[in-house]
């Protein structure tokens, strides 16, 4: 893959077996490329398979048949191990359902990738204490950060949620509706901050998103239907 790309998606398949023996063809065929620095839309209905590409492009979840070159890496071969140490490294993640630890406070939740990424190291300057707290300033949460997140609302978890998977410095940050539960104020806020970690960073965006507005933002907007690529402009010729 060349230097410039910095995620890769080859024919990615992901078929899921249920209990009844039915498989779900929850990606099909699926090529694409993202360059370093750039920003990805992923839209299309509900059911059409965003989060579980998002899922493979990250790592957290193994295709059935195809490829994924994440941060230079073919993830095919890595360990869960080698996979885990490479999101460390490499990958910010919004999830849908923000998924905080609840005993944890917003600043705790924060640290928690830094601290896992633990005697590697963190880039940037001050301890993981200052810039998770530096982190929840920029995102407007500096007088929540001894909160828990059921003592925060859900646009505010979502908030927290962007701060940690930013605190490791991410090549490519991943995020799932990352402005879904949000009113408009606070998604315009989670926006400009995410285009902002984009320029300043240069960390690259995949955004699943139903919002037309923030998929017209981005570089390149990918449709899906029924887990297949029904539309991609500029998709190149990956694989061939
Ligand atoms: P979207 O995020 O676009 O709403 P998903 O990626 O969540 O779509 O789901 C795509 C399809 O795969 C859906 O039909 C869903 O029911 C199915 N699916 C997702 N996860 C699983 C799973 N763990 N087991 C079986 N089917 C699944
Ligand atoms: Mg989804």
């Amino acid at each position: 893959m060349p230097a410039s790309v910095v995620l890769l998606a080859d024919r990615l398949t992901k078929t899921y077996r249920t209990p009844s023996g039915a498989d779900v063809h929850a990606i099909r065929d699926a090529s694409f490329t993202l360059d370093a620095g750039g920003t990805l839309a992923l839209v299309g209905p509900s059911g059409s398979g965003k989060t579980t590409l998002l899922g493979l492009c990250a790592g957290l979840d193994r295709a059935t048949s195809g490829r994924v070159e994440l941060a230079g890496r073919d993830l095919g071969p890595l360990s869960e191990d080698a996979r885990a140490a490479l999101r460390g490294e490499a990958v910010g993640f919004v999830f849908q359902n923000f998924q905080l630890i609840p005993t944890l406070t917003a600043i705790e939740n924060v640290m928690v990738p830094a601290e896992l990424r633990g005697t590697r190291g963190a880039p940037g300057t001050g301890s993981v204490r200052e810039r998770a707290a530096a982190l929840l300033a920029d995102v407007g949460l500096e007088d929540r950060a001894r909160h828990y997140p059921t003592e925060l609302s859900g646009g505010e978890q979502q908030r927290v949620a962007l701060a940690r998977a930013f605190i490791n410095r991410p090549r490519v940050l991943f995020a799932d509706e990352p402005t879904g539960n949000l009113d408009a104020d606070t998604a315009a806020l989670v926006e400009s901050l995410l285009f902002r970690l984009n320029r300043e960073a240069g960390t690259a965006l995949v955004l699943v998103t139903h919002n037309p507005d923030l998929a017209a933002k981005c570089g390149t907007v990918l449709r899906l239907r029924g887990g297949a690529v029904v539309e991609a402009p500029a998709l190149g010729a990956v694989g061939a």
